[in-house]
Formats: C-alpha cells, sequence, structure tokens
C-alpha cells in the first residue's frame, strides 16, 4: 500500500517526535474511565499513545483515506470513528456515561484551529478539558493580558468559558511536513461556575464581536448601533476606552447592558 501522502486542505502536520507526543500524554494524563475525543487523529500518532492509558477512544477524522487507514490499524472495539468535519459536529450525538464530561485532545488543523475552538466553546458544558496543539500565535492569543495587541474577540471569550492555560511549545522539527510556524500545546478547562455573571451569552458575544470589528475606535464608537454611550456609563465602564483595554468583567457589564436594552 503506498504511504499516505499530506493533505494541505486539511492541515496534515503528523506528529513524528516521540518525545514530544509522550509529554502530550503526559499533559493530558488519560485516565482508564474517562471519555476521551480526539480530533484529527491522522495516521494514529497520538491515537496509539492514548490508547496504551485508556480502553477505548472516539475521534472525528475528514480524511477519508485516514479513517479507513486508522480503522484497520486499531479495530472497532477500541476506537470508534467518525468519519466527518468536526465543525459540524455536535459532542450531544457521543453518549456519555451519566455524569460524566468529554475530555477532547487534537493536534488541530491549523487552518481551521480558531472557529473549531468557537465551536467547541458553545459546547463547553458537556467538556471536562481540551488539550490542543495549535500554532504558538493562536495559543498566545489565548493566554493574551488584556491590553495587548494580541487580546482580542478570542481572548475575551475563551477566558468567559475556560481557565488557559500554554503548557508548552513545540518546534516544526516535530512535525513532518513541518509548519511555518511554532506551535504551543494548551490546557483550557471550562469553568464551573462561570466566573462573571451574563444574563444571555448572545449578549456577550455581540458586544465582544462588535467591540473587535474596528479594534482601534473607542466603545463609544463602535458600539454605537448596539448600545449607546449612556448605557455604556451606566454599566459603569468609560466610553473612551478601546475594547483592548476592556476586561472580561467589563464586557459582562456591557452585555447586561444589551440584554436588558433587548428586554425593553
Ligand atoms: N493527530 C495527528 C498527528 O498528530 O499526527 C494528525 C494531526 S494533523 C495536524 C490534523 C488532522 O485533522 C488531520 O488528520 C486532518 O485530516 C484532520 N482534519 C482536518 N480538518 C478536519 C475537520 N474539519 N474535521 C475533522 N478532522 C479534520
Amino acid at each position: 500500500m503506498s504511504p499516505h501522502r499530506p493533505r494541505k486542505r486539511f492541515g496534515q502536520n503528523f506528529l513524528i517526535d516521540s518525545d514530544v507526543i509522550e509529554k502530550i500524554v503526559t499533559a493530558i494524563d488519560p485516565q482508564p474511565q474517562q471519555p476521551l475525543l480526539e480530533i484529527g487523529p491522522g495516521q494514529g500518532a497520538l491515537t496509539q499513545e492514548l490508547l496504551r492509558h485508556i480502553e477505548h477512544l472516539t475521534a472525528v477524522e475528514i480524511d477519508r483515506d485516514l479513517v479507513a487507514l486508522l480503522s484497520r490499524q486499531f479495530g472497532k472495539n477500541r476506537l470508534t470513528l467518525h468519519s466527518e468535519d468536526i465543525l459540524n459536529f455536535s459532542l450531544h450525538r457521543l453518549q456519555l456515561p451519566q455524569n460524566k464530561r468529554l475530555r477532547v485532545v487534537g493536534n488541530l488543523p491549523y487552518n481551521i484551529s480558531t472557529p473549531l475552538i468557537f465551536h467547541l466553546l458553545q459546547q463547553s458544558e458537556l467538556i471536562a478539558d481540551m488539550h490542543f496543539m495549535l500554532q504558538e500565535e493562536v495559543a498566545d492569543r489565548l493566554v493574551a493580558p488584556a491590553g495587548g495587541k494580541t487580546y482580542g474577540k478570542l481572548t475575551v471569550m475563551a477566558s468567559y468559558h475556560c481557565r488557559i492555560e500554554k503548557l508548552f511549545t513545540v518546534p516544526p522539527s516535530a512535525f513532518s511536513p513541518p509548519p511555518q510556524v511554532h506551535s504551543a500545546l494548551v490546557r483550557l478547562t471550562p469553568h464551573r461556575p462561570l466566573p462573571v455573571a451574563v444574563d444571555q451569552l448572545s449578549s456577550l458575544e455581540k458586544v465582544v464581536a462588535t467591540a473587535f470589528i474596528q479594534r482601534r475606535k473607542t466603545i463609544r464608537n463602535s458600539l454605537k448601533k448596539i448600545l449607546p454611550s449612556t448605557m455604556i456609563k451606566q454599566a459603569g465602564v468609560n466610553p473612551t476606552l478601546r475594547p483592548e483595554q476592556l476586561s472580561l468583567s467589563q464586557f459582562a457589564l456591557l452585555a447586561n447592558q444589551l440584554s436588558s436594552r433587548a428586554d425593553d
């Protein structure tokens, strides 16, 4: 059988460094009875190591050639494979044992890592934690402090849903083919309870997205269409600030003003 040719459109950079793979699995620390989902198992580099620790793994892989290869390699008893696009896959379809939440792991396809994180954040009530290999730039955006250039919509929404840790960086040489950029492993652990009170999640999403469309503008200007400056002041937030200067708590105050406006 001919070897698999990596497909760029599926973001295929396969892990080849066994020390890095071991370090990832050590960080995940899989326990035998935990339900685990791997996104994009590829040729099984991580899958194989994970299955040393747990009985069974579920995976979602878009590339049909790889799905065929993985089923041959691991068999149905140990690996349940969904041959699908993870961006269209709802975690609700997985039948989780009662009171158990899912652990999600993956060396993510970098071309879809940001929309994929947003997709999973929407389902964080089902998730115990997530460990992702990402391009380092996205990892840095996730953990960015307020006030900086990389602090944005991803930072605010991810920190609303999760505690985020950047665990370690990985050079391009750990992958084949090597990506253009450095990578990093991050851990996202959904908060229980959530860190700030938000009446309607959709209001937080709207305020954050609108404010960051033009990040150089003051929020008085960028939020004008959805929240007049009097309401920004009523929320206790200074309307002359730029979005990168706002903490999660301040975005939550604005979101609650927006929700109260919709209730009028
Ligand atoms: N886990 C393997 C490894 O570490 O060697 C492969 C990682 S590779 C960076 C990303 C994997 O995600 C590939 O196997 C790719 O086919 C798969 N993939 C890409 N887009 C996907 C999507 N939308 N849904 C599911 N899997 C996807």
